[in-house]
């Protein structure tokens, strides 16, 4: 009895002291459709509606800036390493000193201000009539004078390619990576166009014998049963690149909270709970990505026709900032 009263004394005490937040407005780049079921459950058990804002990165960060401290934006969410850097550059980001996210998300993919909730590999695709598997086992090999007129890969300028650059910068050094690019550039098939998915296309076309993509560009085919598609699939091969050495190359989703979040005790609820078991099968597996906290698993036939691999673990804050000396370096070496 005694104990009873004090605990309906401590919940209006509770709630006196500063109304709980009841909304959350959200800034997001990703669209995919399975973050709808993501966001309802996240509504639905913490009773906090989710405001949404979905626009192309550059579009939101754009937006934020013009906001500035009047921005009603508590977390921006993203994909790609380098996009989140940007963010961060900006100093949009709010410092979050989270137990739960400190001992979810492994250290090497959170930088303090931003978190990583899911992972993607950049792998390479190769057609299984043109190149022979031990040809491509590493990133540096596609630089490798055998295979020239035989690389199709998008634009040097691409997030997906800078946040790559940066890595192997950090593991190299620039002037093996500079190097490597021009051995990449000389090997052009043809000059980058399109996405990853046009890539892998030329890949089982045999307008090219080998591609960079990412790993769901790869999966997406894999669970699509369009016959074109199927066909696509077939004639191509999948290398995790690195295997040996520094481990494939991976990128992220993530996000953080603003610094002018008007509800700050809603946005680490929510960043909360973008690591919480539920919520990393639904954030991973919408866009045939990896969950990032270690224990959960995701029941995906694709990801798991790819298999286990290596996966580097530089740390995605140094990813991200050697981004710029990769555009130089890509640049220099005539990468567009
Ligand atoms: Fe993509």
């Amino acid at each position: 009895m005694k104990l009873q009263g004090w605990i309906v004394v401590a919940s209006l005490a509770s709630l006196t002291a500063h109304a709980a937040d009841t909304e959350l407005n959200l800034y997001s780049a990703r669209h995919y459709q399975t973050d709808e079921a993501l966001y309802k459950n996240f509504e639905k058990t913490t009773g906090i509606k989710i405001n949404r804002i979905e626009a192309q990165e550059d579009a939101l960060l754009e937006r934020l800036k013009n906001e500035g401290a009047n921005s009603p934006a508590d977390v921006f969410i993203t994909v790609d390493a380098t996009r989140l850097a940007k963010a961060d550059e900006l100093n949009l980001f709010a410092e979050v000193k989270s137990p739960v996210l400190a001992a979810r998300i492994p250290p090497h993919l959170q930088t303090g201000e931003w978190f990583a909730f899911s992972t993607r590999a950049r792998v390479i695709v190769y057609n299984k009539l043109a190149i022979k598997p031990e040809q491509i086992q590493t990133y540096e090999q596609l630089a490798d004078p055998a295979l020239k007129g035989q690389v199709c890969v998008r634009a040097g300028m691409h997030p997906y390619n800078l946040s790559l650059g940066a890595a192997m910068i950090a593991h190299e050094g620039e002037a093996k990576t500079e190097a490597w690019a021009r051995g990449l550039v000389a090997n052009f098939a043809r000059a980058p166009k399109g996405g990853d998915t046009d890539q892998i296309k030329a890949v089982a076309a045999g307008e090219c014998g080998v591609a960079l993509s990412n790993s769901y560009y790869v999966a997406r085919l894999i669970r699509s049963s369009a016959p074109e598609d199927r066909k696509v699939v077939e004639a191509i091969g999948v290398i995790w690149p690195n295997q040996k050495t520094w481990g494939t190359h991976i990128n992220v989703s993530g996000g953080g909270m603003l610094k002018t979040a008007p509800h700050k005790e809603a946005a680490v609820k929510f960043l909360e709970y973008l690591a919480s078991d539920d919520a990393q099968r639904y954030f991973a597996d919408g866009n045939n990505e990896w969950p990032v906290v270690a224990d959960v698993k995701v029941k995906n036939p694709a990801l798991e026709r790819l298999g286990p691999f290596k996966a580097d673990t530089l740390a995605i804050g140094r990813t991200s900032k050697g981004a710029i000396t990769a555009q130089k370096i890509f640049d220099r070496a005539g990468w567009r």
